[in-house]
């Protein structure tokens, strides 16, 4: 369109009727117009239209003044299309003003869709920050439950505190004793694996304060805390700036406290502390279980018929009294009994008399055992008693009084009064033997020797 009104803006000039001699002013107009519809069209107000259409009315004018009527329709035609194209052009700038508003709300949008996309990478960060550390504490409870033993356990509490807390410095864990009802320090691990100086054994203040309100407790600067600075300054026994203790609890009981420290003030947070009561929920749970566990083995250490300790045991409590013995420099003795001619007391008797006899001997050593004391059925018909903190003269005597009782002792059968007699071999740390095997072996030796020598006799190295 904006071409066929250019053309027939020209038409006039190549019209025949136009003389030679037009005013070059009127030519100029034509020069003048697109000029000024340049500057009109650059600056794009009223204002450039204004003065288009009076410079093309300037023009009609001298071409009527000049008697060229047919160069009056120039201006005309000027004027007309000075219109159309203020049309033409406010359309198109209506048009960039709808695309500017466009863009800029592409804009806004795109602002928005970049922060929203931060705000997904800044959540997926911590998403998978907190999957690690659920991995971590998954972990972590799976080394728990698998974990029974009381000493190993407790170890493994203590490394899940420093893995799963990075600031902390030193993971410790306290149970409270069943006698004494206080707190007694069972494991105290530093990064690194190091121990860290723990004199209080029976914890300090911020320990107490958690046991007793049996609640969680967060100091993020142990000197400037008002519950605790004026106790506490000056006690430090290692550098310590920020804790989190947690009690282990179990059905509303306090097993224990739980504790993780930093070196520096301000590095533990309610974050760690939350998590601290996760472990410490754990903690308990397992150690609620390993301590079952445990009363569970001791079921399983005696023998069911006679209700005494397996040997396994026996053995076990016999290390543990010789280090004792070995620390306090006290003598220990040992004595193996063994039931003369069992086999024929089965044969006469049958074998649930011989069971029967077995279960009575071992009544009668559990009556003759004082506190302190352990006694076993080592197997068959044999038997062993153990007497710390006594020399030999304490023992042999011990021994054939054993031996007399069982000698004059009867067991009265459906059929029959019945009766028994033992030999016993007695050893006695540190004269014949330093450790459980070889004083087991030298008990043994000396019953051989009195079975030998003729039976129900008491024998022991001279
Ligand atoms: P010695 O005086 O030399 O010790 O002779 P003994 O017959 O007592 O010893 P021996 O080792 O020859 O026989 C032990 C017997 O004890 C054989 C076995 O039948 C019996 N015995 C072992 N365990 C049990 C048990 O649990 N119940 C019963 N009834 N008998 C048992
Ligand atoms: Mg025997
Ligand atoms: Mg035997």
């Amino acid at each position: 369109m904006a071409t066929t009104f250019f053309l027939l803006w020209l038409s006039p000039l190549g019209s025949p009727d136009v003389p030679a001699s037009v005013p070059s002013l009127t030519v100029l107009s034509y020069l003048l117009a697109p000029l000024i519809l340049w500057i009109w069209l650059s600056q794009g107000t009223g204002w450039g239209l204004a003065t288009a259409i009076w410079s093309c009315l300037l023009a009609g004018f001298i071409a009527l003044a000049s008697r060229q009527e047919i160069l009056f329709w120039l201006p005309v035609e000027l004027i007309a299309l000075s219109l159309v194209t203020h049309y033409g052009i406010t359309r198109w700038q209506r048009q960039v003003k709808i695309r500017a508003v466009e863009v800029e709300h592409l804009e806004a949008n795109s602002n928005t869709s970049i922060q929203t996309l931060g705000r997904m990478l800044r959540l997926e960060t911590g998403l998978r920050f907190r999957l690690e550390r659920y991995q971590k504490l998954r972990q972590t409870a799976n080394t728990f439950g698998a974990t029974l033993p009381l000493e190993q356990l407790v170890e493994q509490i203590t490394l899940g505190v420093l893995e799963l807390i990075q600031d902390a410095d030193n993971a410790l864990l306290y149970l409270v004793d069943s006698k004494t009802l206080s707190l007694e320090l069972k494991q105290a691990t530093g990064r690194g694996g190091g121990k860290p100086i723990v004199k209080t054994k029976t914890g300090d203040l911020f320990d107490h304060w958690v046991m007793r309100q049996a609640q969680p407790l967060l100091v993020e600067d142990v000197k400037k805390d008002f519950r605790f600075s004026e106790m506490f300054a000056g006690k430090t026994q290692r550098p310590l700036g920020s804790l989190i203790g947690v009690p282990l609890m179990t059905e509303n009981r306090c097993l224990g406290v739980l504790r993780a420290e930093a070196n520096d003030s301000e590095k533990l947070s309610s974050d760690d502390l939350r998590l601290l009561r996760i472990i410490g929920d754990l903690a308990a749970l397992s150690i609620e279980n390993s301590r079952l566990y445990s009363r569970m083995s001791e079921l399983a250490l005696t023998d069911d018929l006679t209700k005494l300790y397996v040997r396994r045991y026996f053995e076990k409590r016999l290390e543990e009294e010789l280090v004792r013995a070995r620390r306090f420099k006290s003598p220990l003795s040992l004595l193996i009994i063994d039931i003369d001619r069992f086999k024929q007391y089965n044969d006469t008797f049958g074998h649930s008399a011989g069971d029967k006899m077995l279960r009575y001997v071992g009544i009668l050593l559990k009556q003759a055992q004082h506190a302190g004391e352990v006694v076993a059925r080592l197997g068959g018909e044999e038997f062993a008693w153990l007497l710390p903190n006594t020399a030999a003269d304490a023992a042999v005597q011990k021994a054939e009084d054993f031996r007399r009782q069982m000698e004059s002792a009867h067991l009265a059968l459906r059929r029959a009064m019945t009766g028994a007699t033992v030999s016993i071999g007695i050893a006695v740390f540190p004269k014949d033997g330093e450790n459980v095997q070889a004083l087991l072996k030298a008990a043994d030796q000396q019953l051989y020797r009195a079975k030998v020598g003729g039976r129900n006799k008491v024998c022991f190295a001279e």
